[in-house]
């Protein structure tokens, strides 16, 4: 499911905790798209985050690299 980019919703991000994010990123990965950073798979801690479950997100997440939720 889409995830709409609301102030509400990029408050409840937990990229910022998961070792697979760059110090500095703009996080909220599944609403804006794909960091142009260049992250790597270390691990994704998006399915122990609300947003995951409040709009069913499903399958390994890594939005940061997979870009937006669909
Ligand atoms: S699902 Fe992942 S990218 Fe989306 S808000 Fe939660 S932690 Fe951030
Ligand atoms: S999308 Fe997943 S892997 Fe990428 S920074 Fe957020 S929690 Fe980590």
């Amino acid at each position: 499911m889409e995830v709409p980019n609301t102030q509400e919703n990029m408050s409840k991000c937990i990229c910022g905790r998961c070792p697979s994010y760059i110090q500095g990123d703009t996080g909220a990965f599944c609403m804006t798209g794909a960091s142009d950073k260049g992250p790597s798979q270390k691990g994704c801690f998006c399915d122990d985050c609300e947003i995951w479950s409040e709009f069913s997100l499903s399958g390994e997440g890594y939005y940061c690299i997979n870009g937006k939720a669909s």
